[in-house]
């Protein structure tokens, strides 16, 4: 009966697209001639990394750093049995690649780095955004700031290059709390690689007076809002843009597991450093986001990162990828925000 019914189903597709292939059933036409002179081009590899939206004063590029596995015994907050459950559901292997995004914002005058990528802090799936940074037509001597989410590796890496500062001409922030939490105290003691080369990174910054704290919830530069997002680090901090009505938030590390967290946002990851926080701001932030309609930048949600949030209950939700065209729309072309 099912294979009846989808065969029927795929005659009436194959007929409905006839029109579009023309008299050839072929879309590709009569083939191109190749120019002998002229480099092959690259039919397998991927596109560039990095996507562009307008919003208001502010063109945002969303830069594609690479991929990074969390493995499914990583995922926290729900039986095994319901996380092994919720994955199959949306087609996803055990250990899922997850993306790592940063996302810079131009406006004008002014060209910030939301995070900067892992550099060449945790393997060669990532350490991309330099590359993709040039594609999108931007040198690391253009940035003028960079503001951190937190200081975990994906996020901060990539600050360093091999010559030194990766982005010259930047002043960087980092929220109070979250500096207190890996530059001082008993952290300090550890000897770690990553806090050492962490260290020495903000070392570097600090010796020609650019590293700058500021107070959770407080601007950290004129034109962007932060807001403390507790759990996933101590310090961990969302960004806010608006722009003609339209508000988009930075938020970080809020979800690693699109597949499970969206249905489920109790489920937390093991690197959440306050397991209780970080699920209570996952729940809040998606009502919240749902409840607005505001646009929401994610450094793990599929590459571009950029979407909306739409309620399907009272504590489940889904994603709302921006739409390739209207990215660059005004709002009033936009599609409608799902409330
Ligand atoms: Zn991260």
């Amino acid at each position: 009966m099912f294979h009846t019914l989808f065969l029927a189903l795929l005659a009436l597709s194959v007929t409905g697209c006839a029109h579009l292939f023309g008299d050839h059933g072929s879309a590709r036409g009569a083939a191109t001639p190749i120019d002998d002179g002229a480099a092959t081009p690259d039919r397998h590899g991927q596109a560039p990394g990095y996507f562009r939206m307008r919003l208001g004063r502010f063109t945002l590029t969303a830069l594609y750093d690479g991929s990074i596995e969390i493995p499914s015994t990583q995922l926290k907050g729900a039986s095994r049995a319901a996380i092994d459950r919720a994955l199959r559901i949306v087609k996803q292997p055990a250990n899922v690649s997850t993306a790592v995004n940063a996302f810079l914002v131009d406006d004008g005058e002014r060209v910030i780095l939301i995070d900067s990528g892992a550099g060449a802090m945790q393997g060669d799936t990532l350490g991309k955004l330099q590359a993709n940074l040039a594609a999108s037509g931007y040198a690391p001597e253009d940035v003028t700031a960079v503001l951190l989410t937190h200081l975990h590796p994906d996020h901060a890496g990539g600050l360093i290059a091999e010559h030194g500062l990766a982005f010259p001409n930047a002043e960087l922030y980092v929220a109070q709390a979250e500096a207190d939490f890996w530059l001082s105290g008993d952290r300090l003691n550890t000897d770690q690689p990553y806090d050492q080369g962490l260290r020495r990174i903000i070392a570097e910054y600090q010796a020609r007076g650019s590293f700058h704290t500021f107070a959770g919830g407080t601007p950290p530069i004129e034109g962007i809002e932060s807001v403390v997002l507790r759990g996933h680090t101590p310090g961990h901090t969302g960004y806010f843009i608006n722009a003609d009505g339209e508000m988009l938030l930075f938020w970080g590390d809020i979800v690693h597991s699109p597949g499970t967290q969206f249905a489920n946002p109790d489920i937390t990851v093991a690197f959440d450093v306050d397991q209780k926080a970080a699920r209570v701001t996952r729940n809040k932030l998606l009502r919240g986001a749902a409840q607005t309609g505001i646009w929401v930048a994610g450094a793990h949600m599929p590459f571009p990162g950029i979407g909306r949030i739409l309620s399907v209950s009272n504590t489940s939700y889904r994603w709302l990828p921006v739409d390739y065209s209207q990215a660059l729309a005004g709002p009033a072309q936009r599609q409608a925000a799902g409330r």
